[in-house]
């Protein structure tokens, strides 16, 4: 029993360790990046299933191709004028939306548009839910000298427990109008992080620059929705996790301090208006029938000819302000990416290898155990997936492919050592059906199975055997005289002496009681009585050790019968011919060859 667990832990650890080795080594990036195509493959089946909508408090003003066209044809230009964007500022105020928030970037314009950029700064100070954006870049300093950003839109970032935390950080930035800086402190950053493979999975919470942090535009959208937007005071946790202090809002960061994103859908998921319906209501044109009311506004572009798109896990065109109203509905809804800690993934690879090696031991058929452990790798894989669903509360990320590779790895090791164990097995069984327990040497069965090839092979290629058989002399009277047990030593004894005395290709065999045989291949008559002879002499001179020590001799009687017209063309006549010399050597005085 113990062995047995000893033998669970053991290959467990050696899988362990080899898995480990593959995935600290080169193959590290290899294997996150399978990790990666699974979570979104997790992701798109998820969204296609339908088990999560959107918040239908988010709305998109989506800048779209249609949008564009219309905008160049009215307003003969892009970007569009300032006013225009406060007079739509104005028309959704007027419904009183939860926050407006633009993913544009309202930097100064070279044609000198003064007027028309102070009615959408008058806005920021008139109405205090409204939101914008910045990018933070490291643009060199010779390009433009990095700008001193206002206090107001740095937030609080406190590490007391110095977790080896890898912010994004940025050398430079690109300002936006002076005056909106002046009259708002909603202004987030709009930087993303994208995985080596391109697709944005990740968001930052915020970013360093100059020694300080911004947070991102999302975030404080998100936060605002929430109420928490007036607490910007952030700090990470013994385990890595990031808390909105004196709050229950906590993120699952990672250490860039970035959050895994929980996607809706494909591209257009989110509630989207077209601008152009927005402006037309604006402008009187036509009604726009929309309801503000307590929505969270975002204004972007959606058309790829601005190139705003990036790729998620869900779509591979997918535009940059849908990435903000994920984040944005992610951060209300509490439905971030929780990834678990290392130690429930290492747990859980344990735990699918000690399965894997049990269905190898227990079960007997190869093909029967690899279908069960790829069932339970399958089973493995709808748990990972149940477990992003959020179908049992909560969005965790347990990883599949580190477990399952650990899985496969032990599912090896324990066949190897299964059949390595199983072929000595079958050693061990044919050596105990073809030999004696007492002297060791080819049983009686595997005596007549020799015999019987040695005459086929005779028979076959005319090659001479020979067979000597031999019995110990007066060994019913030895017995009697030292007892069984010294009997049986002189028995070993003598299979001893006849092992070492002959050629590695002669074949000693126990004929039963105390009577034994050498099969002696391509041996001719003449030859093999020189052997039997030569044996003779040897058990004569030698002296055996008895039970308590004792000494004695024995002599032994030997008959010798060779493949051929003379003595026999079967094993039943060899030995018939063997025997009868062996009696008469008896007869002759015993202790002689005949
Ligand atoms: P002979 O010289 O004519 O062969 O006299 P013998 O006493 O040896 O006569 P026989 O071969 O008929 O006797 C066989 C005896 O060998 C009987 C038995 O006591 C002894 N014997 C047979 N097998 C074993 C064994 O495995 N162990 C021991 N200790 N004795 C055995
Ligand atoms: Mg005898
Ligand atoms: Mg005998």
């Amino acid at each position: 029993m113990l062995k047995r667990i000893l033998y669970f832990v053991w290959v467990t650890v050696i899988s362990f360790i080899i898995a480990y080795g593959v995935k600290s080594g080169s193959f590290s990036a290899f294997m996150d990046s399978i990790e990666y195509r699974t979570f979104d493959i997790k992701q798109r089946v998820i969204a296609k299933s339908g088990l999560r909508k959107p918040n239908s408090d988010i709305v998109i003003i989506a800048i779209d191709d249609g949008s564009y066209e219309y905008i160049l044809d009215k307003y003969g230009e892009w970007p569009l004028r300032r006013d225009i964007y406060a007079k739509m500022v104005d028309y959704i105020e007027a419904q009183n939306p939860k926050s407006i928030a633009f993913d544009l970037m309202f930097v100064k314009s070279i044609k000198s548009a003064n007027a028309a950029d102070n009615k959408l700064t008058e806005m920021f100070k008139k109405y205090n839910n409204i939101y914008t954006a910045m990018n933070l870049d490291d643009q060199p300093i010779n390009l433009r000298i990095p700008p001193v950003l206002p206090d107001n839109l740095k937030i609080s970032v406190k590490d007391n427990y110095n977790q080896t935390y890898d912010y994004l950080e940025y050398s430079n930035c690109r300002t936006i109008l002076a005056d909106i800086l002046d009259s708002t402190s909603n202004v987030g950053m709009v930087n993303v992080s994208r995985a080596d493979d391109g697709v944005l999975r990740k968001m930052p919470l915020f970013l360093k620059y100059k020694y300080s942090f911004y947070p991102q535009l999302g975030l404080l959208v998100g936060l605002d929705y929430l109420g928490l937007r007036n607490n910007m005071d952030f700090h990470v946790l013994k385990d890595g996790r990031i808390r909105l202090n004196k709050t229950n809002k906590v993120f699952y960061a990672q250490y860039d301090g970035g959050v895994y994103l929980n996607w809706y859908g494909p591209a257009g998921t989110f509630r989207n208006i077209p601008i152009y319906q927005l402006l037309k209501a604006v402008n009187g044109e036509e009604k726009l029938d929309f309801d503000f009311r307590g929505k969270v506004v975002y204004f972007g572009a959606t058309a790829a000819s601005l190139f705003d798109i990036k790729t998620v896990p869900v779509d591979k065109v997918y535009p940059g302000v849908e990435v903000q109203a994920t984040y944005v509905n992610n951060i209300i809804d509490d439905s971030l990416i929780r990834p678990v800690p290392d130690y429930v993934n290492i747990l859980l690879a344990i735990l699918l290898a000690l399965i894997t090696i049990f269905f190898v031991v227990k079960i007997s058929s190869i093909f029967v155990a690899i279908g069960s452990a790829l069932t339970l790798y399958a089973v493995y894989i709808f748990f990972s997936y149940c477990m992003m669903s959020g179908m049992w509360g909560g969005y965790y990320w347990v990883k599949i492919v580190f477990p399952i590779t650990v899985g496969v790895f032990a599912f090896i090791t324990t066949v190897i050592i299964k059949y390595l164990t199983i072929s000595k097995d079958f050693d061990r069984q044919y050596q105990l059906a073809t030999t004696d327990g007492l002297t060791e040497l080819y049983n009686h069965r595997y005596f007549q199975e020799q015999m019987q090839m040695a005459v086929e092979n005779a028979k076959r290629y005319e090659s001479p055997f020979s067979l000597i058989i031999l019995d110990i002399d007066l060994f019913k009277q030895f017995n009697d005289n030292y007892g069984h047990q010294s009997g049986d030593a002189v028995l070993k004894q003598v299979a001893n002496i006849l092992k070492k005395n002959v050629r590695a290709t002669d074949i000693v065999c126990r004929y039963g009681g105390e009577e034994m045989s050498i099969i002696l291949p391509n041996t001719s008559y003449d030859i093999a009585v020189t052997i039997a002879q030569k044996l003779c002499d040897i058990v004569a001179q030698e002296t055996f050790i008895l039970t308590y020590n004792r000494e004695s001799h024995v002599t032994i009687s030997l008959g010798v019968s060779s493949y051929g017209e003379e003595d026999g063309l079967t094993a039943s006549e060899l030995v018939s011919s063997a025997d009868k010399r062996l009696y008469n050597a008896k007869n002759n005085g015993r202790n002689r060859v005949n």
